[in-house]
C-alpha cells in the first residue's frame, strides 16, 4: 500500500505481577495525531518473528517503564527501589541494534532515553535523591500532563531548531538519569540541575530521546506534540527512503 501512513512500532508496557503486556493511551494516540500508524510489538525471542515484525515498521518508540538492570552498565544494583525487567531489555537491545544499523527512526521516552544511553555505553544514578543533591522535582504527582521543572535546550541541535526555544517546562517522572552519557549520544536538553534530559545520535537520521512524557502532555502541550510530529515525519521520510545522514532537517 504505496500510500499508507508511516508504521511506529512501539514497544509495549510490561506488567510483572499479572505476567502480561499493557500500553498507556497517550503513546498510541500521540503518533495517531502526528499522522502515523502506531502498532505495539511483540515481545519474542524468536529471531525470525523479530525480524518480520521489525521490518514491517517505519520508526520505533522506546517507552518508559522499569528500570535498566545495572548489570547492564557494570554495576550491581544498589537500592530497594530498583525494579529491572528482563524482557525489556533484552528485547530493546535487539531492537536498537538493529534500528541503528539499518538506521530506522527511534523516539526514546523515559526509560526509552535511559536505556539508550546505556545500550550505547553509558551509565545512570541509579536512584537520584540518594546519589545526587538536587532538589529538583524530578518524579512529580498527578496530574501528569503538568509541567514541573523546566529544561535548558543546547543552541544547535536539533531540539533547539524544532523548538525554537532556550528553556522549555516538562513534566517528570523519573527517579533514574543520565549519569555518563554514550559517547556517540549529544545532549540537547539540561534540567536546571544539571541533568540531561534530551539526547540524539548525530549522523543518524532520526535517534533522540527525552527524559520527559510528551505521550502524557501532547494534547495541551504544543511542544509535546511537535516531538511526535518530527519522530513521524522522520519516520514517513524513510519509509519513502528519501533522507540520508540526518541532512533533511536543520543543519544538523
Ligand atoms: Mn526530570
Amino acid at each position: 500500500m504505496k500510500n499508507r501512513q508511516p508504521v511506529i512500532g512501539v514497544v509495549p508496557l510490561w506488567d510483572e505481577y499479572r505476567n502480561s503486556i499493557w500500553m498507556i493511551p497517550g503513546y498510541m494516540d500521540g503518533i495517531i495525531k502526528a499522522g502515523g500508524l502506531p502498532v505495539i510489538l511483540p515481545f519474542t525471542d524468536d529471531e525470525n518473528v523479530f525480524n518480520q515484525a521489525a521490518a514491517l515498521c517505519d520508526g520505533f518508540l522506546l517507552t518508559g517503564g522499569q528500570d535498566v538492570a545495572p548489570e547492564l552498565y557494570g554495576e550491581a544494583k544498589r537500592y530497594d527501589n530498583i525494579i529491572t525487567c528482563k524482557t525489556r531489555d533484552r528485547f530493546e537491545t535487539l531492537l536498537l541494534d538493529r534500528a541503528i544499523r539499518l538506521d530506522v527512526p527511534v523516539l526514546g521516552i523515559c526509560r526509552g532515553l535511559q536505556f539508550m544511553n546505556v545500550s550505547l555505553g553509558g551509565t545512570l544514578y541509579q536512584d537520584i535523591p540518594a546519589e545526587t543533591d538536587s532538589t529538583l522535582m524530578h518524579r512529580q504527582n498527578p496530574p501528569y500532563e503538568n509541567p514541573v521543572h523546566e529544561v535548558i535546550i543546547e543552541q544547535d541541535t536539533p531540539l533547539a531548531y524544532l523548538l525554537n526555544k532556550e528553556r522549555l517546562a516538562v513534566n517528570s517522572c523519573h527517579h533514574q538519569g543520565i549519569k555518563n552519557l554514550s559517547s556517540v549520544l549529544k545532549c540537547m536538553a539540561r534540567a536546571t540541575d544539571g541533568l540531561i534530559e534530551a539526547v540524539y545520535m548525530p549522523n543518524k537520521k532520526f535517534i533522540w530521546a527525552v527524559q520527559w512524557h510528551p505521550e502524557l502532555s501532547y494534547k495541551t502541550d504544543d511542544s509535546s506534540s511537535k516531538i511526535f510530529d518530527i519522530f513521524v515525519t522522520y519516520a514517513n521520510l524513510s519509509k519513502l527512503n528519501i533522507i540520508s545522514g540526518g541532512k533533511a532537517y536543520g543543519s544538523v
